[in-house]
């Protein structure tokens, strides 16, 4: 008896510890030719493998479509995720209310973080999250250039990030109709094609209820932002972040 539960005990306590964070997207951004060619396996796929330092920290990371049974998030997966990242676009209408609501209860009941990205502005469970419209000025893709700006170094979610320029952006204009973030770890500074310059808020965070909510402006789907190093370790430091500690 005694050696049996020398041998159990450990992985009883591994198991404790394993953390999961699922990365949905609806499966929209390796559709038209474009994408397809930035996002072979969507953007879930690629967020997911830029977080698989997270793996030796105990992590287990899990891509979600909306196309996968139960849009992807099970009774049973929801109830055991730490951090849910989720990018939307074209489909937000397709996502079930029931879904968004366990979501939102999850999330303010301190059980989950929630990061949201580019398009997930208008993502029910982010707006459901944030209750107001979550609309930006403008949305415009016009070979605007952008710099992001590490606003807060001393923030967890920018350990290890520099300032870093993304060559092409969709410019989201404030403003960003959300409520008053409690930090603003990154800034960014849109260069448009005409040399006029113009700034807007890049990462913001809340406590929602109580749990964490981190949003995350670029990541147009055909651009190439979530290969960036600089990009996945802001991805690595809000799952972190956004998990329940
Ligand atoms: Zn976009």
């Amino acid at each position: 008896v005694t050696i049996t539960t020398a041998i159990v005990a450990p992985r009883l306590i591994a198991a404790q510890e394993q953390r999961k964070v699922v990365v949905w997207s609806e499966g929209t951004a390796n559709v038209d030719a474009v994408s397809k060619k930035v996002y072979p396996n969507d953007i879930n796929f690629a967020i997911a493998e830029g977080l698989k330092p997270l793996a030796s920290q105990g992590w287990e990371v899990i891509s979600a479509s909306l196309n996968d049974p139960d849009q992807g998030i099970s009774e049973s997966r929801l109830n055991n995720t730490d951090v849910l990242i989720w990018w939307g676009h074209k489909k937000h209408g397709d996502v079930n209310d029931d879904l968004v609501n366990r979501i939102a209860a999850r999330v303010t009941g301190g059980k989950m973080g929630f990061i949201g990205t580019h398009s997930c502005h208008f993502a029910k469970p982010f707006k459901k999250l944030m209750g107001t419209r979550c609309s930006w000025r403008e949305y415009v893709d016009d070979g605007t250039s952008a710099e992001i700006i590490v606003k807060l170094p001393d923030h967890p979610i920018c350990k290890g990030v520099k300032n870093f320029k993304l060559p092409k952006i969709e410019r989201y204009g404030e403003p960003f109709a959300v409520p008053e973030p409690e930090a603003v770890p990154l800034d960014g500074i849109y260069t448009k094609p005409n040399g006029q310059t113009e700034s807007a808020r890049m990462g913001l965070c809340w406590t929602i209820g109580k749990g964490k909510v981190f949003y995350f402006t670029p990541g147009h789907e055909t651009f190439n932002d979530y290969y960036l190093p600089e990009v996945r370790q802001i991805f690595v430091n809000a799952v972190q972040w956004a998990a329940p500690k």
